[in-house]
C-alpha cells in the first residue's frame, strides 16, 4: 500500500502489464490512474484501462452468492459455499472412483493470477492425477510457446520493451497492436516520432490502424506468412545480410534452411503470399541495413493450422542475421492476456509442470511429485482447450470445471462447444460476471472475487512480474479464487497440502520450484515486489532483486547444445479450402475497445460507443460481385453454421476474405453476430492452438438496408 486509500496494482486486460493505482474514496468505489513510476506503462493507460474502475464500482451483473441446481430442467438456487463445494466434490471423487482421473477437467484462463494457476494445476496434476487441466491461453499464444521451445530451447521471450526504443526497424506480423497492445504500440509511435528513420513494417490482410502509422504495409493473402518470411531469408542470403559468423557458432541448421528457402523464386513467393515483390524486396533491405531488428507478433501467426511454423520463420530471420541478444534486436511475441505468461511458468497447459517442466520427462514428473508430496503425475497428456469440449460431446470427459473464461463465446465451432457442454454431466462455472454465456449452461455457479478485490501477481509479455494489492472487500459472497480452490481441495481430502497462511505463501511455494531453472524467481517475493517494484525474471536469490531485462547476450541458447535451432516445418496453410459454396476466407479478431467476450467492458458505454454492435469488413469488389450495400444485414454461413451481421464495405481489406469481430456472443438467443458459430475447430498438430484466422464462407444479404 501506497498510501492509506491508494494501492498499486496492474491492469487486468492485456498482455502489456501497465501498473495502476487505484484509490478508494471514502464511498467505496475506486478511481484508476496509470502508474506514472511504472516503467511499462509511464502513467499512461489505453481506453480500457481508462475505465477499469467500472469493473468493480458497477456490481450491477455480479454473481453474489454460490448457485446449484440438481437437473437441467430446475433453476439456478442460492447456496451455501460448503453445499456447493460438497456437491461438487461428490460428484468428482463419484466420477474419479467410476471412470478414472481423466473424467474430469479444469478450463482456466490467462486472466487468473499466478497463484490461482499455479494452485489449480498442483490440484489437478499432483492429487486428482490428471493432466485435465488447460487454459483459454491455448487459444492465443500456445504456438509461441512451442516456437519459443523448438528454437531457443526454452519458452522465454528474450527482449524487453525497452528494446523498442533501441530499434531501428520493427516489424510487425499478425498483429494490430495499436488497438490491442496500445500503449506499447504509443511506444513505438513516439521512437518513430523522435527518429523519423526508423522504419516500420506491418503485414497484415487488413489496412488497420496499426498500418496507419506504418512505412511499409505488405498486405498479406491469409495463411501465406511461412512464405513471405521464407522470401525475406532468401533475400537476405542473397544480399549477404546474414550473420555467418553467428550462424556458425551460435546455430544449427541453417544449411537445411537455405535450401528450403531457395526451392521458391522470389516471384512465386510473391503470387502466393499476394504482394508485390518490390515491397518485399524493400523490407528485406531495411531488415538487412538495421542495427536493431525487433520483430513482434500476436494471433495473425499463433492461431493457425501451421501456427509454430510461422513462428519459427518469424524467429529464423532474427537468428540467420544475429540479431538477436542484443539491444534492440529480438523475435518478441506479445502475449494477449496479462498473465499468460504468468500461466505458461507454473505449468498451466495440459502439456506442462511447474517452472517450465516438462510432463513428459519423468525426472519433472518425479521432482513435481516429490515437491507437492502428492500421488504419481500423471505421464498422459491432458486434453487441451478444445479437445475438453470435444470429449465432452462424445462422453469421455464428464465433468468440467471453467474458471474465469466464458468458452461459450471465445472458443470456435460454438455449435459443437454448446452440444459439448449440454451433454457433460457436471459443468461447474467460477466467474465474477452472470453475463457470461457459460453460466446458462453450469449446474453449479461460484462467484469469485474481481480485479482490485483479491490480491496475487501477474507476469506480462516482457517477463515482468508486478504484485497486484488488494484495494477493496469482494460484494456479497464472493470469494478470492485462491479460497475457493483450497476450500475445495480439503473437501476432496487434499487439506493439509492446501493449508496456506497468505497469498504470499503460495507465491513463495512456486518460487521455490524454480530454484535452478531458467525461469528462477526465488529473488523475488511480496516483500520485494513492494519494495523495490516490478521485475523480470530470471531473478535468482543471488541477483539483488535486479532481475533480467534481455536474455542471450552471452549467445548461449537454452538447448542441450546451447546453440539455437533453425527450423523449417509446414509451410502450406492446412486450413479448410475455399469452394464455389464457400469462396471468401473469414477471418476473426478484436476491435479496440472491447475485451474478449465483453463481460466487463460491455458494461461501460464510452468503451461501446466505438464500435456498439457486431459487424462484418468486406472488400468493395466482392461486395458488389453480391449486388451487396453497405448496411444490409448480411447472412454469413458455411458448413458449420450461420450468422447475420451488418455489412460495412472497404477498401481496407483483401479481396477474397472479409473480417468479423469475435466479442459477441448471442443476443437475445439469435444467431445475430457470434463469429465464433464459423470458425473451425482444426488446431496446429503441435501447439493445438486453434484456426481462428482461416474459416471458408459465403455472405449474402438477408435483410436490405
Ligand atoms: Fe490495460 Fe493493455 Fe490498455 Fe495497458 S495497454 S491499459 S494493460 S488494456
Amino acid at each position: 500500500m501506497t498510501n492509506k486509500n491508494t494501492y498499486k496494482s496492474t491492469c487486468c486486460y492485456c498482455g502489456v502489464g501497465c501498473g495502476t493505482i487505484v484509490t478508494v474514496q471514502d464511498s467505496g468505489s475506486v478511481t484508476v490512474a496509470g502508474d506514472p513510476e511504472h516503467p511499462v506503462n509511464r502513467g499512461m493507460l489505453c481506453s480500457k484501462g481508462m475505465n477499469l474502475q467500472y469493473t468493480v464500482n458497477d456490481t450491477s451483473d455480479r454473481l453474489l452468492t454460490p448457485q446449484m441446481r440438481l437437473n437441467r430442467n430446475m433453476p439456478l438456487q442460492d447456496v451455501s459455499w460448503d453445499t456447493a463445494l460438497e456437491r461438487t466434490a461428490k460428484i468428482f471423487k463419484t466420477f474419479i472412483e467410476k471412470y478414472g482421473p481423466d473424467s474430469v477437467g479444469f478450463y482456466v484462463s490467462g486472466q487468473c493470477l499466478t497463484e490461482e494457476y499455479y494452485l489449480w494445476n498442483k490440484l489437478m496434476k499432483g492429487f486428482i492425477g490428471s493432466n485435465n487441466i488447460d487454459t483459454n491461453s491455448r487459444l492465443c499464444m500456445s504456438s509461441a510457446v512451442v516456437g519459443y521451445k523448438m528454437s531457443l530451447g526454452e519458452d522465454v521471450v528474450p527482449v524487453c520493451y525497452d528494446d523498442i526504443e533501441l530499434s531501428d526497424v520493427i516489424l510487425v506480423e499478425g498483429g494490430n497492436p495499436a488497438w490491442c497492445h496500445p500503449i506499447i504500440w504509443r511506444r513505438v509511435e513516439a521512437h518513430k516520432e523522435r527518429n523519423p528513420d526508423v522504419k516500420i513494417i506491418v503485414v497484415d490482410p487488413r489496412k488497420t490502424q496499426t498500418v496507419n502509422s506504418c512505412d511499409l504495409h505488405l498486405d498479406i493473402f491469409p495463411g501465406t506468412d511461412v512464405y513471405l518470411n521464407y522470401a525475406l531469408g532468401r533475400i537476405l542470403i542473397e544480399k549477404n545480410a546474414i550473420d555467418p559468423e553467428f550462424i556458425a557458432n551460435h546455430t544449427d541448421g541453417f544449411e537445411i534452411y537455405k535450401e528450403k528457402v531457395f526451392s521458391w523464386t522470389l516471384d512465386e513467393y510473391a503470387d502466393t503470399c499476394k504482394i508485390e515483390v518490390e515491397k518485399i524486396e524493400l523490407a528485406a533491405e531495411w531488415i538487412a541495413k538495421s542495427k536493431g531488428f525487433l520483430s513482434m507478433w500476436t494471433m495473425g501467426l499463433n492461431q493457425s493450422v501451421i501456427g509454430v511454423s510461422k513462428n519459427l520463420s518469424l524467429i529464423n530471420l532474427s537468428l540467420i542475421t544475429g540479431k538477436i541478444g542484443k539491444p534492440g534486436n529480438g523475435p518478441f511475441s506479445l502475449t494477449g492476456q496479462p498473465n499468460a505468461m504468468g500461466g505458461r511458468e507454473v505449468g498451466g497447459l495440459s502439456n506442462m509442470l511447474a517452472s517450465h517442466r516438462s510432463l513428459e520427462n519423468p525426472v519433472h514428473r518425479a521432482e513435481m511429485k516429490t515437491f507437492w508430496g502428492g500421488g504419481e503425475i500423471s505421464d498422459r497428456p491432458g486434453l487441451t482447450a478444445t479437445e475438453m469440449f470435444k470429449a465432452l460431446e462424445s462422453g469421455s470427459l464428464k465433468a468440467i470445471w471453467i474458471i474465469c473464461t466464458n468458452p461459450a463465446v471465445s472458443l470456435p465451432d460454438l455449435n459443437m462447444v454448446e452440444e459439448g457442454l449440454k451433454k457433460a454431466k457436471l459443468v461447474v462455472v467460477q466467474d465474477i460476471s452472470s453475463k457470461s454465456d457459460t453460466v446458462k449452461f453450469a449446474d453449479i455457479v461460484l462467484p469469485a472475487a474481481a480485479w482490485a478485490e483479491k490480491e496475487g501477481t501477474m507476469t506480462n509479455a516482457e517477463r515482468r512480474i508486478s504484485l497486484l494489492e488488494k484495494a477493496i472487500p469482494a460484494p456479497g459472497q464472493c470469494l478470492p479464487d485462491v479460497e475457493i480452490i483450497c476450500k475445495f481441495a480439503d473437501k476432496m481430502g487434499f487439506g493439509d497440502s492446501f493449508n496456506y497462511a497468505s497469498t504470499q505463501d503460495i507465491y513463495a511455494e512456486y518460487a521455490t520450484t524454480t530454484e535452478g531453472t531458467n525461469i528462477d524467481v526465488t529473488g523475488v517475493s511480496y516483500k520485494s515486489l513492494k519494495e523495490k517494484g516490478t521485475i523480470q525474471w530470471p531473478a535468482t536469490k543471488k541477483s539483488e532483486n535486479k532481475g533480467t531485462a534481455r536474455i542471450f547476450e552471452d549467445n548461449a541458447f537454452f538447448t542441450p547444445n546451447k546453440k539455437a535451432q533453425i527450423k523449417v516445418l509446414n509451410e502450406k496453410n492446412d486450413s479448410e479450402s475455399t469452394s464455389e459454396d464457400f469462396p471468401l476466407v473469414l477471418l476473426t479478431g478484436r476491435i479496440r475497445d472491447q475485451w474478449h467476450t465483453m463481460t466487463k467492458t460491455s458494461k461501460v458505454n464510452k468503451l461501446n460507443q466505438h464500435i456498439g454492435k457486431p459487424f462484418v469488413d468486406m472488400h468493395l469488389q466482392d461486395a458488389a460481385n453480391r449486388n451487396l450495400k453497405a448496411g444490409d444485414i448480411v447472412k454469413i454461413k458455411n458448413k458449420r453454421g450461420e450468422v447475420q451481421v451488418t455489412l460495412n464495405i472497404s477498401e481496407d481489406i483483401k479481396p477474397g476474405t472479409c473480417f468479423m469481430a469475435m466479442h459477441w456472443g448471442k443476443i437475445l438467443n439469435s444467431t445475430f453476430g457470434r463469429a465464433n458459430n464459423l470458425t473451425n475447430n482444426l488446431i496446429d498438430p503441435i501447439s493445438k492452438e486453434p484456426d481462428f484466422k482461416y474459416a471458408a464462407v459465403e455472405v449474402s444479404r438477408f435483410y436490405k438496408k
